[in-house]
């Protein structure tokens, strides 16, 4: 049997004609950018969230590096992020000219509350919280230090969407929550998107004008700011997703706990929720100490898998300016040396899983 880590084709197919109506509708209204599916996707993706405002954007990235900018971060600042992250949350960071200040992550992937002060000091202006894999970081420790220290709180939701801490969904913890819509991701478009949610009115406002060239009103050009706007078809597809989100997110943790239930091979750790954390499963992580030799036993079985992600953000190439080495975080590179993504997706068949979790179960 050959099984893939995703298959974005069963999510199309699921809702197949509420997929091809939207794209329809779109095509024949002959307005494609900055349009009423757009607007339309920003209140309903805000409601969502439980935030007061929305703002489409291009991709993920941006969402990130435009929420730096427009709370004025950048060369001489400090942002705390974790380690073991994608390595664009760092680029939101970095492309600003601020200072990724990485912190080690704790047994669920996410950020170490008992490590993040100390890493503050006199430059720190923010923590960059992300909510990895689908789990939401324990953002009541998180906000609290924020407080105590007057420091910005963004969070990348980029693979959290709608998963809540204690009952409070991700994005709306801090200032502004930064959302990509890449398309296997949680809500995922049919090409790049990504949003931003703030309660904060003047933020919104100020998003509106950098999405848009630095423009308020057309040709008048009051920063220097980009192109980066969530085109119509892509808001009028997701508006689709939305509207499935909550089924979507359950069908991955319904994966999830049959995983959980009956993975019992003791070379394998599953991944753990924090109490008080949603996870929904943007990837099932598991730990082993032969991650490698179990990738080639999968491949060999006919089951893709993937690392998510091999190399730590500290030791790419991009950042060997910044000076660090091999060593330095040695909790985050235990990650990138045993961690593995199994197959999770939305229309896993029973059969593609009894079989991952045989195949799972026989690794010696
Ligand atoms: C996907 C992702 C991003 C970037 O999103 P793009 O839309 O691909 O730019 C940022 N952060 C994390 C954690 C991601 O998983």
């Amino acid at each position: 049997m050959e099984i893939q880590t995703n298959r974005l084709d069963r999510g199309f197919y699921k809702y197949q004609q509420e997929f091809e109506d939207a794209a329809l509708r779109t095509l024949r209204s002959g307005w494609y950018i900055m349009g009423k599916e757009l607007s339309s996707f920003e209140e309903q993706f805000a409601e969502y969230i439980g935030a007061k405002y929305c703002v489409g954007l291009g991709n993920g990235l941006d969402a990130l590096w435009l929420a730096f900018r427009i709370l004025g971060i950048g060369s001489g600042d400090e942002v705390i992020v974790q380690g073991n992250t994608y390595i664009a949350s760092v680029m939101g960071i970095t492309i600003n000219g601020a200072t990724p200040v990485f912190v080690e992550p704790d047994e669920y992937f996410n950020i170490d509350t008992d490590k993040i002060e100390e890493k503050i000091t006199a430059k720190t202006k923010a923590v960059l919280v992300v909510h990895l894999y689908g789990q939401a970081s324990q953002m009541d420790k998180i906000a609290d230090i924020c407080k105590k220290h007057d420091l910005r709180l963004v969070e990348d939701c980029a693979q959290s969407h709608g998963s809540g801490f204690k009952g409070t969904i991700t994005g709306t913890f801090g200032d502004i929550g930064c959302f990509s819509f890449y398309p296997s991701k949680n809500i995922g478009a049919f090409g790049d998107g990504g949003a931003i949610v703030t309660d904060d009115e003047a933020l919104a406002k100020e998003m509106r004008i950098y999405r848009n060239y630095g423009s308020e009103k057309r040709y008048y050009n009051k920063v220097v700011g980009t192109n980066s706007r969530l085109d119509e078809i892509q808001a009028a597809l997701l508006k689709v997703r939305l509207k499935h989100a909550h089924e979507l997110n359950e069908e991955k943790q319904a994966i999830a706990a049959e995983y959980d239930a009956r993975l019992n091979n003791p070379l394998i750790e599953l991944p753990r929720v924090r109490e008080g954390a949603d996870h929904i499963y943007h990837q099932y992580v598991i730990r082993c100490k032969e991650r490698n030799r179990l990738m080639e036993y999968l491949k060999d079985k006919g089951i893709s898998t993937i690392i998510h992600y091999p190399i730590p953000p500290h030791l790419a190439q991009a950042y060997e300016y910044l000076g660090h080495k091999k060593g330095d975080y040695p909790v985050t590179e235990a990650c990138a040396d045993e961690v593995l993504s199994i197959p999770m997706y939305n229309g896993m068949l029973k059969e593609e899983q009894d079989y991952t979790i045989d195949v799972l179960n026989a690794f010696v």
